[in-house]
């Protein structure tokens, strides 16, 4: 692969270095740089972010998604802290509640009239060069009494945004089925894999048939990992009937950083050594989250004329120790070690 003006220019076997810096990859995975479909990032805000450039570049993330961490009354403020200051690229999911995740134990949707859909609309169309949809917690302790209003309202502001919503659907307040049921081709379900209250499979453990469906119709199932969200059982019985992971992704606060999630690469290894394919593993953190915000193409790829963000990593072999969101642990026979991150073309990060 070669490299010119921060794109990839060109591609294949038998390039020669015709006087350009060569970096020597042979035998490693290298890949597009990463895509974290939800993490979180606003430091010092709330208890909801790492240090988004540090982590990103010591683990192959070139592109960041925020999962609503602030609403219209907060995002300016993530804007101009954060977003605007961190070389990885970022994104972001404007959450429904205008005061966002500032403080979790007096939830958002606390009162509901924060959930106000107009000034979501007007920061979103403010905001349009960042915002890619609109972000909601469907979850009993959050939205008490509202049970489905939050995210009809969520939709609706969507709707007038042509953006997607993205759900966070842990012990939802209703089945999972009506909360799906509102769904758009596009929409996200956030923590798919989640063990608290209904989910996606039946008493038997099958995947419902309505889950299959609205993954037919194009809703999208992201594993968004967090302190609360992966219950290995759950994610062994969807893998093995087939039911990957459309999109992985970490959901990386600063308690997931130094709790069970640690990182995206991390999060990866869990779901191979869980059985899904590498070739599945590597299209959910790249090809298949860049469809999810609309930039398939241009992100998640190494084709001629793409941004050259690119993570090498090792598969690295041994016995490694992963854990879930409820305590539970696994050995694993193989893990992701990142080696090499370039940010549009400059070498951004290498293991020492
Ligand atoms: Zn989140």
């Amino acid at each position: 692969m070669r490299v010119r003006d921060g794109l990839v220019a060109e591609v294949g076997p038998g390039l020669r270095a015709d006087g350009d810096a060569v970096l020597d990859v042979a035998g490693k995975l290298v890949l597009p740089g990463l895509i974290d479909l939800h993490a979180h990032c606003f430091v010092g805000s709330s208890d909801f972010g790492p240090r988004t450039d540090d982590i990103a570049r010591s683990t192959g993330v070139t592109t960041w998604v925020d999962g609503g961490s602030t609403g219209a009354g907060t995002f300016e403020g993530m804007r101009e802290w954060v977003l605007s200051r961190s070389r990885v690229r970022m994104l972001a999911f404007l959450n429904i509640s205008a005061i966002g995740l500032m403080f979790l134990k007096i939830g958002e949707l606390n009162h509901l009239a924060y959930a106000d859909v107009d000034a979501a609309i007007g920061a979103g169309r403010d905001h349009r060069d960042l915002i890619l949809g609109i972000k909601v917690r469907s979850q009993l302790e959050v939205v008490g009494d509202a049970g489905l209003e939050p995210l009809r309202r969520a939709v609706r502001a969507a709707d007038a945004l042509g953006g997607r919503v993205m759900v966070h659907c842990t012990n939802p307040p209703v089945p999972l089925d009506e909360i799906l049921a509102l769904l758009r081709p596009g929409d996200i379900v956030s923590h798919f894999l989640h063990g608290r209250g209904h989910g996606i499979l039946d008493d038997r453990g099958q995947v419902r048939r309505e889950v299959r469906q609205a993954r037919e119709r194009g809703v999208v199932f992201d594993v968004a990992h967090g302190r609360m969200h992966v219950k290995f059982p759950i994610a062994r019985a969807a893998i093995a009937q087939g039911f990957y992971p459309d999109t992985i992704s970490s959901d990386l606060t600063s308690g997931g950083a130094a709790g069970c999630v640690k990182d995206l690469p991390t999060t990866m290894a869990k779901f191979l050594n869980l059985g899904m394919p590498l070739a599945d593993v590597v299209r959910s953190v790249t090809a298949n989250p860049a469809k999810a915000i609309g930039r398939a193409g241009q992100l998640g790829t190494l084709k001629r004329g793409a941004v050259a963000d690119v993570a090498v990593f090792t598969l690295e072999p041994g016995e490694f120790d992963f854990e879930d969101a409820h305590g539970e642990r696994m050995t694993g026979r193989q893990r992701f070690t990142p080696l090499l991150t370039l940010r549009a073309g400059e070498v951004w990060w290498r293991r020492a």
